[in-house]
Order: C-alpha cells, then structure tokens, then sequence
C-alpha cells in the first residue's frame, strides 16, 4: 500500500538522478544507470547514475578545490550558519526523507520518521563544536628559551578531502553521521552512498547548497561498491576514508588506502550480547530484548543477535520474546501500524534463510518465525531460538536480519559471564539488564564494546561517542570524538 507521496516526493523518484558534483548535477561519465527498488514490492521506484573511477577524480578535484577555496575563507560563524541553516532545511524535507527511506530502504514508517529530525538534530549538534574548534597554548621552553622569548600552540586543521562510503541501512541516517562532523571541522568530502538506497544521500547534496556550502564541497558519486567505492577509497588525492559497513568490506577499504596511507575510520559489523540477570525487570526487558534484536528488521550493526538469560528466567524471558515477536505487525512500510517491514533485497532474504536453516540441525529449537511471510517483497519473519550454543553458526555469523539466538547462563562469577558474552570477534554494543547495581557496573566494564547500556540497548545521542572495539571497526563516531576523526594538530614554535 502506498499512500499519497508528497509531490515533491513523486518529482523527485520520477527525476533521471545524475551524480552531484561541484554544486550541481552532473552527469557520468558513462551513461549508465542502476534500477533503485522497493524492498516491499520488489518493483522499480526509480534510477541512479552508475559513477565510475572517472567520476570520482573529478569530485575529489572539486573537493580539493572547495577545500583550498571559498571553504576555508569562512569564519567559525558563517560556518555555523550554513550548518544551522542546512538543518532548518532538512527538517523542512522531513516528509520527502520519511517518504523516500520508506520506499528506497524498506523502513517501516515510524523508524523514517524518527531519523529525519535525527538528521537535523546531528547538524545542529556539530554546527555547535564550528566555534569551539581550537588548539592550546603549550609552556614550551625549547632551546633554552625563557617565558616570553617564545610561543609554543597548537592549531586544529581540517584532514582534508574525506571520503565517505555508506551503507544502506539507515541510508541519509548513516550519511550525516559524515557530512556533518566532516563540514563542522571544514573537510569537504566525497559521498560514494550504497547502491541499494542511494536517494537520500542526493536530496541531502541539494540541500547542502541551498543553505549555502560552497560548491565542490559536498558531492556524490552514487554507484556500486567494486567500481566507485573502491576507486574512492583508493585514490591519491583523499585524505581520509569513513567507512560504514561490513567488517569484510572494511578489510578491504584498509587495503585500498595502504597506498597513500590516507587515515581510515571504521564502523563494521556487530554480533552484540544482551545479558539478563535474575532480578531483572521483565516487564522493561522481555520488549527491550526483542527491540534490540528486531529493530529495522535486524538489519542494525548493533542488533541484539546474541542473547544470554539466567537460567532461573530463560524460559519466561524466551516464550515472552516470542510472544512480542508473534505480535509484531509484518508489512509494508506505509501499512500502518508495521513494526517489521521488508529487508533490503533478495539476496538478504535469501541469506538469512541459508543461517536460519543451519539453526535447527545444530541443535537449535525454533520458539517462532524461521519463514517468509509472503511471497511478494523481501519479508522475514522475526524469529526466535533458544537452546544456542556458542559454536552455531547462528550464534557466529552476523545475520543482519531479525534473528535472536538464546543461550543461558547458570550462577557464577561474573567475569565467566562476561566471557561468554564476549565470545565474539566483534565489539559493538552490549546490553546489561538488572537492577543490582554492582552487577551493573561490574559487568558494565567487564562487556568488550564501545558501547553498553544497563536496562536498555544501544541508545544512541549525538553527545555519545559510538564505534567498535575489535573487529567492528576504527575510531569513534558522534560526540567530541566523531569530530576529532576530521581534525588534525599542528605543533606551531616562534621565537624572536
Ligand atoms: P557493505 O556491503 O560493506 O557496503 C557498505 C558500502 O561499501 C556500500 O556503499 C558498498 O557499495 C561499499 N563497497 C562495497 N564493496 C566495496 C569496495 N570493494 N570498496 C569500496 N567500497 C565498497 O555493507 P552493507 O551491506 O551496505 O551494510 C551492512 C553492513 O554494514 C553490516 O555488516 C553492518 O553491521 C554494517 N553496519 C555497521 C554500522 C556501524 O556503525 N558499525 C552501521 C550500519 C551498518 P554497494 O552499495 O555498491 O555494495
Ligand atoms: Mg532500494
């Protein structure tokens, strides 16, 4: 069912996209293109321009003209303005964001909805740090220098040109999780957006224009992984890649940019834990638990895959998970009330079926789902499995669909616990449910992820620095440290 898109929705799937380039659309290269679809119905919503290795040296020459140009002649406060005013516009777009994450991602409405304000809310959080980007006076008493014969300080500059490679998804979601700490530390970038929801990250470029980044500033090449990816991630003339994605992509993003050793930050897969102890608050945890693995279909790095209960409630927390999962409301996007929309493709379905299928002859048991709902679309149902082992491939494998694998823990210590939750070649996330506050803190430092919660999962706020331990990537996102991801420090010394 879709409903009445807003106009400017319709214009814009009806548009022949080109790639944007120095401030306006331009086309490829080479003339081709790519079919965008609807996960939902499996049918052609609109089309993107297929950018090669050619198209991505003329961005980044734009890039490095825009970052030598007008960009870097702004003061602190013009800065913060176009950022405000990018913000104010996106929020204004709020539908048409909504509208196309729907259609082009397979969001189920209420998480469209939520990320377009998330979106603006990220502007206008880092449009903030533009002013309070400084260096330090340093006492420095080098060669015999007393105080007052010299000046020792630091300068914080921008990396340069950044080159952003996203996945498809939170789509625009991902993408300002670049563009804005990138432009607030005066970067100009380079978007290579995921061939599978690659809308957004366009209507976002036209946007930046109209409130004011300077052409050349923020462009994007839409096209696949293997050609403009990789190109992006190899060039010469980028300074930093920021990469979002499959930790097996990431390997080979670290690759591509050995040759000019360019600064690389990572956010990668995840197979997080959510541990539940005796005295939790089922009634907060058993819909906490299923949200953390079902959330987006389970198509989240940070997905609740692997979930670990004490045995004295590992029944009633399973059969209360499965309950939640049988009443969730699969459909389309604009069906109202969907709480599980479609996954992102063919392929994805077909792959969460291939894991789910090794489940039960490991010795799994199937609570509920394990089966597509329909046959029209990309649709899984969320599924529940207890009796899991640490060596199943479903406890193994990031599945990225709505999966949960229940295993149990008996008393003990805590850091045998901990062990068992970190059994993993990831670090992303984690979760501790209780309401004793030394196991909270405990197991709060003992969980090896760059984030944890007590009593809830994976929160996430602009202020709260986000990234992987391990195998789930490099470096931190959000936060003070997101923005330190684009700066660098030079060591200034006057004498006289
Ligand atoms: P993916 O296959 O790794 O793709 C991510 C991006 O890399 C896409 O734009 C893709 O282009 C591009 N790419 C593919 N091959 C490339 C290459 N050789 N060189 C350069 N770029 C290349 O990931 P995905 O399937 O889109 O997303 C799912 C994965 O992302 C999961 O593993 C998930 O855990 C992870 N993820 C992590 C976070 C986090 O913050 N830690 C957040 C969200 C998702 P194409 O679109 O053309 O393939
Ligand atoms: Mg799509």
């Amino acid at each position: 069912m879709t409903p009445d898109l807003a106009p400017e929705t319709r214009a814009f799937l009806a548009r022949r996209h080109a790639l944007y380039v120095d401030g306006a659309a331009q086309p490829p290269a080479r003339p081709a293109t790519l079919e965008v679809t609807d996960p939902a119905t499996g049918l052609p919503i609109s089309s993107i321009a297929l950018g090669e290795a050619a198209d991505v040296d003329r961005a980044v020459a734009a890039a490095r003209r825009a970052l030598h140009g007008p960009w870097s002649r702004l003061t602190a406060d013009e800065r913060t303005r176009i950022l405000l005013e990018f913000s104010r516009l996106c929020d204004a777009r709020a539908r048409q964001f909504t509208e196309l994450a729907v259609l082009d991602n397979g969001m189920p409405r209420a998480i469209a909805e939520s990320t377009a304000p998330f979106c603006s809310q990220f502007l206008r959080y880092y449009a903030g740090w533009v002013s309070k980007i400084a260096g330090r006076t340093l006492p420095s008493a080098g060669m015999g220098k007393r105080p007052g014969e010299l000046q020792a300080y630091t300068l914080r500059e921008p990396v340069g040109v950044v080159g952003a490679i996203t996945p498809w998804n939170y789509s625009f979601g991902m993408e300002m999780l670049k563009i804005a700490p990138a432009l607030a530390a005066g970067c100009t970038l380079v978007l290579k957006p995921a061939e599978q929801a690659p809308l957004a990250a366009l209507l976002l470029a036209e946007l930046a224009t109209e409130a004011g980044v300077p052409p050349g500033v923020f462009n994007v090449v839409t096209g696949l992984g293997e050609t403009a990816g990789a190109a992006l991630a190899a060039h010469p003339g980028v300074d930093k890649i920021a990469f979002t994605g499959s930790t097996e992509v990431g390997r080979l993003i670290v690759h591509a940019a050995a040759g000019n050793l360019k600064r690389v930050s990572l956010e990668l897969g995840g197979k997080s834990p959510v541990v539940v102890f005796p005295d939790a608050d089922l009634a907060q945890a058993i819909p906490g638990i299923a949200m953390a693995g079902f959330l987006l279909q389970g198509q989240n790095c940070v997905c609740g895959s692997r979930v670990f209960v004490h045995e004295k409630i590992a029944r009633e927390v399973a059969e209360g998970v499965a309950a939640f999962a049988r009443n969730m409301a699969i459909g389309g996007g604009f069906e109202p009330g969907t709480m599980i929309g479609p996954v992102i493709s063919r392929e994805q379905r077909d792959r969460i079926e291939r894991l789910v299928a090794t489940a039960q002859p490991e010795g799994a048991r199937l609570l509920t789902g394990g089966r597509r709902p329909r046959e029209a679309g990309w649709f899984f149902e969320p599924t529940v499995f207890t009796d899991c082992r640490p060596d199943m491939t479903i406890v193994r494998e990031e599945i990225f669909g709505p999966v949960i694998a229940i295993q149990t823990f008996a008393d003990g210590d805590l850091e045998a616990i901990a062990a068992q939750a970190n059994d993993t070649v990831y670090g992303l996330s984690g979760s501790v449910w209780t309401r004793d506050l030394a196991t909270a803190h405990r197991m709060v430092r003992l969980i090896d992820a760059g984030q944890v919660g007590v009593n809830v999962h994976a929160a996430m706020d602009p202020t709260m620095p986000f990234g992987g331990n391990r195998q789930s990537g490099w470096g931190r996102e959000f936060g003070e440290e997101g923005l330190e991801l684009y700066l660098k420090t030079k060591a200034v010394t006057i004498t006289w």
